[in-house]
């Protein structure tokens, strides 16, 4: 099959992925054997190709929003030709403290796809059976962003506490946040979003924002919960200035540049609260799905060949396009 495999971390623009001709993986009980249909691009990937996250194995093939046809390991759950999705989350021990208590997404023993395990910016991919999510009526393209952008924005609703009909600040929109301000909406929720970018505002006026503004810019009223993309401790700065008194942010990102320095007095006393977002649950991929389909969620998408997929992070890096970019192998 053809394969992206990352043999040296380092900056996008030295072209780190490397498309080669290696054998399809073997496949292995317990797991499934899928045809890869789509797999979307996460900042998550820029990260682990540029080396901001350590290498963990040599000659990695690295993607973790996978939308393919099961061809080998089928189930009476999964038979043959079943078309699923496969998200960061690739497996968990199933038996650590977090585990036990439902809080799969902190397990001391996990498998991440993509990073600790093959991923999807491949022909052929293999997947934990028990950790592949049967796909709403959308498209392969359509699909692939919801797996880690879509859900993991999802679940940074749910850790800022994000109750119907609050102001929530989102600031960055990418692929996450275009996902995420639709879910809001349905929840009848004022937006506000802070973006570099005029298409980016643009895109988040059409999807209903109440107020968009530059980077810079500070939504006008004060905000109930602030959910922050950008790799960037500034900027969480900035949505913790906009927050009222036990007020929350939760910070979508595995990365950041650093925190710089802030005035506690005036920014985080008065019981505001600042959360990470790590990783996501089987339950947070189920639910999202769920409230994907009732909502009929249609990720904006740009397609990219096999072949362009350092094109296609280079992409995201300068958020140069809307929406999501997705390998189509
Ligand atoms: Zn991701
Ligand atoms: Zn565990």
């Amino acid at each position: 099959m053809k394969a992206a495999i990352l043999k040296v971390p380092q900056n996008i623009a030295q072209l780190p992925l490397e498309i080669v001709d290696i054998a399809n993986p073997e496949p292995i009980a317990g797991y499934v054997l899928l045809r890869v249909r789509a797999c979307s691009v996460c900042r998550t990937d820029l990260h682990i190709v540029e080396g901001e996250m350590p290498p963990i194995r040599a000659g990695l093939i690295p993607g973790h929003q996978i939308v393919g046809d099961v061809v080998g390991g089928a189930t009476a759950e999964l038979p043959l030709g079943t078309r699923v999705g496969v998200s960061w989350l690739g497996g968990t021990d199933g038996r650590c403290p977090y585990c036990e208590h439902g809080r799969e997404n902190l397990c001391d023993s996990p498998t991440f796809t993509g990073y600790t395990v093959n991923g999807g910016f491949a022909e052929y991919a293999l997947a934990r059976a028990d950790f592949v999510f049967p796909l709403p009526n959308l498209d392969d393209l359509q699909a692939a962003p919801l797996l880690c952008a879509g859900i993991i924005g999802y679940r940074s609703l749910r850790v800022a506490g994000v109750e119907k009909g609050e102001r929530v600040g989102l600031f960055g929109f990418g692929a996450s946040a275009h996902l995420a301000l639709p879910v809001l909406r349905s929840w009848k929720c004022e937006v506000f979003v802070s973006t570099r970018g005029a298409s980016h505002r643009q895109l988040a006026a059409s999807l209903g924002a109440t107020w968009v503004g530059g980077e810079r810019d500070r939504p006008p009223v004060a905000l109930d919960r602030a959910i922050t993309f950008a790799p960037s401790g500034d900027v969480v700065v900035a949505a913790l200035a906009s927050l009222r008194k036990g007020g929350v942010i939760a910070i979508n990102a595995i990365h950041l540049d650093r925190i710089p320095e802030f005035d506690y007095d005036r920014l985080l006393w008065g019981e505001r609260q600042i959360r990470s977002v790590a990783n996501m649950t089987r339950s947070d991929a189920r639910d999202f799905l769920q409230i994907a389909n009732q909502i009929g969620l249609r990720p904006k998408v740009t397609a990219f060949p096999l072949h362009q997929v350092n094109e296609a992070l280079r992409a995201i890096k300068n958020d140069s396009i809307d929406g999501a970019a997705v390998i189509v192998p």
